[in-house]
Formats: structure tokens, sequence, C-alpha cells
């Protein structure tokens, strides 16, 4: 297998690039070797590789251990992910949007070529339970197809397609410029008939010229359990359709998981705040704890101090590629009492007549602190 290229060189960006420089420079690339408008052999390969070198720099954590490990890294972990990888917050539908539709704009002698459809990327929203049990969700989705009535032509009959006449059919013309070197003669695509060869005298009445038509979707969504904000699931098949009996692209899923009040994500580790008064914090008390997956009973031993964690193994989230359990961090808060009642106050004016221990100590630790 030849060498893998730097991702910087195959970029053409600095170390040092922005996430814009990155960005505006795969954009151009990806327009430039984009299968669908490149037809020199290699342009898929380089598109590919274009892609590949973005998804590492776009991510600043997998280009820092790019940075570190250089290629080897990405050998761990890229393999087995079904379809799972955190593309970025990129939209791949604005590259893609300037390779469909224009009603046969794609030129020269190609246009007649089986083309696979182009993809589509939706964002769906995802509740913090659906994220920890996992789910099944619709998604509405407009698929452009050819168009059913002319066949993708763009044309109201057969009739009203002609040969045309700036081109003759060629779908291409030759310019001639004067520059510093003298007459130079290009060949461009034609932009009476955009490379098709063809002009349409009365355009297709249902889809307006288009040769394509949007027809709204219901795809049925399985979301794993444990999905995180950014992570991405791939449907093949569920994106546009593809022309000249191409194959249909694909649908890609990203998510985006709501957070909770209650549970905050590490990871596959969640955190929760219990609070409880000081006098089960003196004596030890057994509580009860909310997890995802329902309340549980946790016995906290006398003098427990606030702040106190305690580790409920496999109650955290599910990891989307292990499927294993991460655990739940119980953080005790202990809560000092306001507005006590008659009784309680002469409790507690009880309590401070005693002594209860290490505030002493406490106080000389910090005395020391000052002196210095
Ligand atoms: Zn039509
Ligand atoms: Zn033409």
């Amino acid at each position: 297998m030849a060498q893998k290229r730097d991702y910087y060189e195959v970029l053409g960006v600095n170390k040092d690039a922005s996430k814009e420089e990155i960005k505006s420079a795969y954009r151009k690339l990806a327009r430039k070797y984009h299968p669908d408008v490149n037809k020199e052999k290699d342009a898929e390969a380089k598109f590919k590789e274009v892609r590949e070198a973005y998804e590492v720099l776009s991510d600043p954590k997998k280009r820092e251990q790019y940075d570190r490990f250089g290629h080897s890294f990405s050998r761990q972990g890229a393999g087995g992910a079904q379809g799972f990888e955190g593309f970025g917050d990129f939209d791949f539908e604005d590259i893609f949007s300037q390779f469909f539709g224009g009603g046969g704009a794609r030129g020269g002698r190609d246009r007649n070529r089986p083309r696979k459809g182009q993809d589509i990327q939706k964002r769906m929203r995802v509740s913090f339970k659906e994220a920890v049990h996992g789910a099944k969700k619709k998604i509405r989705t407009t698929v452009y197809e050819e168009c059913s009535a002319c066949d993708g032509s763009g044309a109201e009959s057969k009739n009203d397609i002609e040969t045309c006449s700036r081109c003759r059919g060629t779908g291409a013309v030759t310019m001639e410029q004067q520059t510093l070197f003298g007459r130079t003669r290009t060949q461009t695509v034609c932009p009476t008939c955009n490379g098709s060869g063809k002009t349409i005298k009365n355009k297709c009445s249902t889809c307006g010229g288009e040769g394509v038509q949007g027809k709204q979707k219901t795809v049925n969504v399985t979301i794993p359990a444990g999905v995180e904000t950014n992570n991405q699931i791939r449907m093949p098949g569920f994106g546009h359709k593809g022309v000249n009996g191409g194959p249909p692209g694909d649908l890609y899923i990203v998510f985006e998981v709501e957070e909770d009040d209650v549970f905050k994500r590490h990871g596959d580790d969640l955190v929760v705040d219990v609070p409880i008064n000081i006098a089960q914090a003196a004596l030890g008390d057994e509580i009860r704890v909310p997890t995802p997956y329902g309340e549980v009973k946790l016995k906290i031993p006398a003098g427990t101090q606030s702040h106190k964690t305690f580790r409920l193994r496999g109650k955290g989230m599910t990891n989307v590629r292990s499927k294993r359990r991460g655990d739940l961090h119980v953080i005790i808060k202990a809560m000092t009492p306001k507005n006590l009642d008659k009784q309680q106050q002469k409790l507690f004016e009880e309590l401070k007549k005693t002594d209860l221990g290490n505030s002493e100590s406490l106080w000389d630790k910090v005395k020391s602190k000052f002196k210095q």
C-alpha cells in the first residue's frame, strides 16, 4: 500500500491552521474532487483522502492525537464502530446541494452514466431519557427523485427537447482569449445548455424544468442507547435517488442530546447531587438515590462529609460501541437547615453547647495559615 500522505499536506494548510482555514480548504478540495464533478480517474480516491484528512483535523481531539502520534493512532477505534463517527459540526448538505439540482446541469458526455444519489444529513433532537434507553423515532425528510412526468429531462414533451444551437449538441464551447502570451483557446462547458447539449422549448409543468421532484418521506430511525451529541449514524440507501439507474445516496442522522436537569454526563459516567440534612450526615442513614433506571437505596455512614462521592457501578450511560455501562457518581450535599421551628432551635442550642469536635482543629489550621 502506498505511504499515507500527511493530512496537513492533503488539505494544503499549515500545521497551525485555524479551524476556519481547515474548513475552507476542505470545501475547496471537496468541490474539486467530488466524483460527480471531477471525471479524472483518481478523483474519488482523492476525495476520500481529503474527507479523511478533514475528519481528523476538524476534530480538536483527533487533531491533537494526530499531531502527537501521526497516522498510527487512527487504527485504534476506527475499526468496528458501526457507522459511528463524530463528524463535528460540519453540514454536509451545503456542499452536496451544489452538486444536485439544476436540471441536467451536469456536463458533457458522461451525463447519461449511472450516478449514486446524493447523501442527506439531518439533525435529530433526542431527550435524555431516549439517550439512556435508546428509542425508535420517525424523521421527515425530502428526497429528490427523477421527475416522473418528464423522466428527468425537464421538458414538457419529447418534442420540446432541441439540440443546443450554440454548441451544436456537444455541450462544450471553445473560448478565445487574448493574454500576455498571445491568443489562447480553452474549452469550457457550454453556458447556454450547461453542457447537456440540449435546450428545452417548453419546460415540464410538474418539475418546472428541474428534472427532479422532492418527495416527503418518513423514515424510522433507531436511536442507540448511550448516544451523545454529534454522534452520527448512516442509513444506507435513504438519501436522494440515484440518476440513470444509479443507487440511492445515504441518510446521515446526527444526534443532539438534550441536557438533563438532574444527571450530568461525563462520557459514559453520570453525576448526580443528592441533598441530605446534617443530622443524616452526622448519624448516617439509608437514603434514596435517583438513577436513570429507577430509585435505589444507598447507605451512608455516620460522619459523612458534604461533597463525599459514592459510586454506583453500572448505573451510568451505555457505551454505544462496547454496550457496557458507565457508573453513576452520587455527590452528597449536606444542607444546613433554614427556618428552624422552636423545638429544632432548642436542640441545636443544646448541640452548640457540646463539643462537636474537629471545628477547633480546623480553626487552628486557618489561624496558622495567616500567621506566616
Ligand atoms: Zn419534470
Ligand atoms: Zn450548448
